[in-house]
């Protein structure tokens, strides 16, 4: 399975000063959109936008951290990429516990918000899908985050799948499948990254042992 989404950081170094615009401007649509699904999320009580968050936030930190660390040294990147890597897999875990919460006590989402919540975190990954469009072949960095950009609408269109059968079953079921995919989906490839960041980080520090 490929993976959900753009969690490995790369380096921007190369990237010119339109192309680091473009990323600042899509770092910062996915920090609000972030922000917007975990408040929706409490709101209508839906647990899919929970889940669909968790990508907002990683890809907001995959974009922060490409931006900050240009230049850093290999170990300094590791390690920042290993504290992203835990910080979205104790994220992943929260979300886990409000799935387990909700099998327990089943709760019927307030579609209304779903469905509005749902349709705003589309349409900024549409925007950031066109915004990166241009520069899609330019460069193999903005490649991977145009791709990464297309999997977010697919995503997105999950959780909208969901709000819509929320509303047609009026159960909470849809929700907490859409949410259990996308959490699945999500962890895979955040401890696909933590292994690579732990990787480097021994790789790195091996190397330094042999250059001192
Ligand atoms: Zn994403």
């Amino acid at each position: 399975m490929r993976d959900s989404c753009c969690q490995s950081n790369f380096d921007s170094s190369d990237l010119n000063h339109r192309q680091r615009i473009v990323l600042i401007i899509v770092l910062v649509i996915n920090a609000a959109t972030f922000f917007m699904m975990v408040l929706a999320a409490k709101i209508s009580g839906s647990t899919s936008l929970l889940s669909g968050a968790l990508d907002n936030l990683g890809d907001a930190l995959t974009y922060a951290i490409s931006l900050i660390v240009i230049g850093a040294a290999p170990f300094v990147k590791a390690r920042v990429a290993m504290f992203k890597g835990l910080l979205i897999l104790s994220s992943a875990l929260v979300v886990a516990y409000v799935i387990i919460l909700r099998l327990l006590q089943p709760e019927t989402p307030v579609f209304e918000t779903m469905g509005l919540a749902a349709i705003v975190n589309l349409v900024a990954n549409l925007s950031c899908l066109l915004l990166l469009t241009p520069y899609r072949n330019k460069d193999v960095n903005m490649s991977s985050a145009w791709e990464c950009s297309r999997n977010d609408v697919a995503e997105g269109l999950a959780v909208i799948v969901a709000a819509i059968a929320v509303w047609v079953f009026n159960s909470g079921w849809p929700d907490l499948v859409i949410a259990f995919g996308l959490l699945i989906m999500f962890s895979r490839s955040a401890i696909r990254v933590f292994q690579a960041a732990w990787h480097d980080l021994h790789l790195t520090t091996d190397k330094t042992k042999v250059d001192a």
